[in-house]
């Protein structure tokens, strides 16, 4: 046995190794140790290992799924090694002495579950591939619990930013790849090859051309490889479902980095989980699948308007008819998750129960668009959708015809299919029912013919059918003639058998194994039916997702008086009583009110400095601002009373000097990376806010930084951008910026309390409030009014000196240094146009070289 261990283990690779063993999973040596420390289980020891005692632990085999979910969530992965043989099978090949065959039937890994139990419903469980080919990143994803999978490309640098979209619960990359994030699992680079990704696509999906899914180029095809070599591995070749591919391009949708949508906590707060996200406070879904289409659509707005105008309007004609609305939301909430149940079946791992959830499913769907079919002047996306809907009836009503109500997850019992189903079958269940009642006419019989009336006819898993009876009145039945032989002697009581009984119970397992048979046959073609059928199953349970997405934003909105935007093409950002949902919601917990706020960013003035004391608002208003143009491209009403807004093609959100320690890098360091994409990558059709940028340094070195960057994003990018800042200074940027314009958060001070006002103004602060913060922070009186005095000697000294920013009127605008610099250049391309280098001797040359230097 240890051979057969030590061989599999290899197999396993980094994996833990779950060994059947009867009704149990073992673990041994090291994995023991991890397994039983993750798992909180006893950690013992069995036999020996070159003399040393084997670390043992186990888990039963029923309730392995709950120890596997914990293993995973701590990232581990698992080889499951099942026996391949019955006991039985292993005595007739190899004598009594046999080993029990096993070998490793699958890897268990974070990205490649599809087990309900080891699924979040409302989250998409994505297993990713990413590699490079000739300076272009490719990558795969997949969901294979209901079979999505998309292709993308990008540039080296924007890696990062895709995969923050895909959130992947597992990565796989080409072996020593250079820019392979840390949490990567390598795998041979032959592996990522276009070519046999190509070629195993086309197999899959039985097709001589990629072209009708899409185009795709060779670094996606090439991660699509190594994608499924990776799935190949972990199912030991059997592969899960895989619906066509989808191109994904980049442009399609609105661009957000990485540290853009952790500020912005979309899908997750800063704190980690879903609590205080966006997507806690805007998912209204009343289905899994509806939920994790939503979050799809928060990870990646669109940036097409015809298609943000049809998400809208099917938004708008749930949200205008509640009665419809509530209708369908009911109909919906009752559905199972037909697209996970699918990939459960095309995965081989469906039950009988799945097969359920697939009729059940389809036929709600079919009612569900029935009744849509029946109102006219659809909106064009569920016309679209419609479709979709239907075109099952053959399907759900051969399920229909062949399971019962509810069927069992599991199908070792039997029971699932339906009476009526099979005469075969049926005539089996009656051949076994007459059985099971002759049995029980045979206690009354022996009872008779005994006289005694405690005797018991019993089955159990070892004996069968037995009769069973005090050992007191045992005499009667050890009578030589009697008919009855002794089987087993218990504690006060015996156990017999009898001809009669023994014959009626062999009808029973006879016709129960042909029957078991019988329906596992039923079984198998059911599960090919719903298999061929997998991509118009998957189809239904896409456009129930999205229908589903589009009455939950329509109830969101109905429940908080949002409005639907108006998404335009100029470069406009106009807000009117815009509100954060996350804040509100807090609030309203407190019974407070949120104040609305307007924005109004346009061409002319697209840059607003938004002052005012710590507290007062300024995150909330600028992060507002950003969820609002993100909940509309990604087609839902948004908080806000009235928003007319210009397409955003990429959005930024920095906030200074957050907390970044753990990630390994000073805070300023890392405020000051993610300052310099954005000055990189922010173009005319941007939105950015910058919250208290320049915080993380020295004051001077701050202000300096804040000062440039503010001016950089006005002159070079030219993006709307809100920025938030504690720098007074700054406020002179008004002077020479045309398109900046100053606003503040109001505040009070009220018989010495401040009071907040939370409401946007225009104009500069006039002061600030550190110190009035500070008390209503509960900084004791004395310091206060130390810190009093210290501020007044440190205003004095502004007032004499003219500052931090005295002397910063002379400095020439950043704008004006760099037209300068263009009109050198100017000069210089003049120049060596004019030149004729053919004509020019060595000597010369070199003398015009000196030359330009001179000018340079
Ligand atoms: P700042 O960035 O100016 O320091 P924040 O935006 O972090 O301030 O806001 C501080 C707190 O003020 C928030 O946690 C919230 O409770 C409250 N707040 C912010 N904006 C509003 C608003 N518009 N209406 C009501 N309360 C608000």
């Amino acid at each position: 046995m240890m051979a057969q261990y030590l061989t599999l283990r290899e197999v396993a690779g980094d994996c833990l190794l779950f060994y059947r063993m009867g009704d149990f999973f073992e673990l041994f040596f090291e994995d023991a140790k991890k397994a039983s420390q993750i798992l909180d289980i006893a950690l013992t020891t069995r036999g020996e290992h070159h003399g040393a005692p084997i670390p043992m632990c186990g888990v039963p085999v029923h309730s392995a799924e709950s120890y596997l979910a914990r293993l995973i969530k701590a990232g581990c992965r698992v080889a499951i090694a099942e026996q391949t043989e019955t006991p039985a099978e292993a005595k007739k090949r190899g004598g009594s002495k046999a080993l029990v065959a096993r070998d490793i039937v699958r890897f268990v890994t974070a990205g490649t579950l599809t087990e309900e139990a080891l699924l979040e419903p409302r989250r998409a469980n994505v297993l990713a591939a990413a590699c490079e080919v000739r300076g272009t990143v490719g990558i795969a994803a997949c969901d294979i619990s209901t079979g999505r999978m998309e292709l993308e490309e990008c540039a080296p640098e924007r890696l990062g930013a895709a995969l923050a979209r895909l959130g992947a619960s597992e990565l796989v990359v080409p072996d020593g790849w250079e820019l392979a994030p840390d949490e990567a699992i390598a795998r041979s680079g032959h592996e990522f090859s276009s070519e046999g990704g190509e070629e195993r696509l086309k197999i899959i999906h039985g097709v001589a051309t990629l072209d009708g899914f899409g185009s795709f180029t060779r670094p996606m095809l090439a991660a699509a490889g190594g994608l499924i070599a990776y799935l190949d591995h972990v199912g030991r070749g059997a592969l899960p479902l895989l619906l066509p591919p989808e191109a994904r391009s980049g442009e399609a949708a609105l661009a957000m980095d990485e540290a853009t949508r952790a500020s912005l906590e979309i899908l997750e707060s800063t704190q980690g989980g879903r609590k205080g996200s966006l997507i806690d406070a805007v998912d209204r879904c009343v289905t899994g699948a509806g939920a994790r289409q939503l979050a799809d659509d928060l990870s990646a707005p669109l940036t097409d308007r015809h298609a943000i105008a049809e998400r809208l309007e099917l938004v708008e004609w749930l949200h205008d008819d509640a009665m419809l609305r509530e209708d369908l939301r009911s109909a919906l909430r009752a559905l199972p998750d037909v697209g996970r149940a699918l990939g459960r079946v095309v995965a081989g791992r469906g039950s009988p129960r799945d097969l359920g959830q697939l009729r059940d499913g389809l036929s709600g769907a079919r009612a569900i668009g029935a009744r849509l079919g029946e109102r006219d002047a659809l909106p064009g996306l569920l016309e679209r959708l419609l479709p979709d809907l239907g075109g099952h009836g053959e399907l759900v009503d051969h399920f229909a015809r062949a399971l019962v109500a509810s069927p069992p997850t599991e199908r070792g019992q039997g029971g699932y299919i339906a009476e009526g189903y099979d005469a075969a079958l049926d005539e089996l269940r009656v051949t076994s029912g007459n059985a099971r009642r002759a049995i029980a006419a045979l206690e009354a019989k022996y009872r008779d013919e005994t006289g005694v009336t405690a005797l018991k006819i019993k089955h159990n898993n070892v004996l069968g059918y037995f009769i069973e009876v005090p050992a007191r009145h045992a005499d009667k039945l050890m009578e030589a003639d009697s008919g009855f032989s002794h089987r087993q002697t218990m504690a006060g009581a015996m156990r017999f058998n009898a001809l009669a009984l023994h014959e009626e119970a062999s009808r029973i397992t006879e016709a129960g194994a042909h029957a078991l048979a019988a329906e596992e046959a039923h079984f198998e073609e059911l599960v090919a039916t719903a298999v061929s059928a997998r991509h118009r199953i998957a189809k239904t349970a896409a456009a129930l997702a999205r229908i589903d997405v589009a009455a939950g934003q329509a109830e969101r909105a109905a429940e908080g008086g949002w409005a639907r935007p108006e998404v335009v093409d100029a470069t406009c950002l106009e807000i009117e009583g815009g509100r954060h949902p996350v804040v509100e919601a807090a609030l309203a917990m407190q019974g407070e009110r949120f104040v609305a706020n307007d924005c109004r960013l346009g061409t002319h003035d697209r840059l607003w400095l938004i002052g005012g004391p710590n507290m007062g608002g300024k995150s909330t208003f600028l992060r507002q601002n950003a969820l609002i143009v993100l909940l509309a491209q990604a087609g839902g009403f948004v908080p806000a009373a009235a928003a007319r807004i210009g397409m955003v093609d990429r959005l930024f959100s920095r906030v200074g000097a957050s907390d970044n320690l753990a990630r390994g890098r000073s805070t300023f360091m890392v405020e000051m990376v993610e300052t310099a994409a954005i000055l990189a990558q922010a173009t005319d059709r941007s939105f950015v806010i910058l919250d208290e940028v320049g915080r993380g340094t020295s004051t001077y070195d701050g202000l300096a930084l804040a000062w440039a960057v503010a001016e950089a994003v006005h002159e070079t990018n030219r993006c709307r951008c809100l920025f938030a800042t504690h720098y007074h200074e700054l406020a002179r940027l008004a002077e020479t910026c045309e398109a900046l314009s100053l606003h503040h958060v109001r505040a009070r001070e009220w018989k010495g309390d401040l009071v907040l006002l939370h409401e946007l103004a225009d104009g500069p602060a006039d002061r600030s409030y550190g110190l009035a913060v500070a008390r209503l922070a509960g900084v004791p009186p004395k310091v206060i009014s130390r810190a009093k005095s210290v501020l007044e000697k440190l205003e004095k000294g502004r007032a004499e000196t003219g500052g931090l920013a005295a002397g910063l009127g002379e400095l020439p605008l950043f704008a004006a240094a760099q037209d300068h610099r263009e009109e050198q250049c100017d000069t210089l391309r003049d120049k060596l146009r004019d030149m004729d280098v053919d004509a020019l001797s060595p000597r010369d040359a070199l003398e015009v070289l000196y030359d330009l230097k001179r000018e340079a």
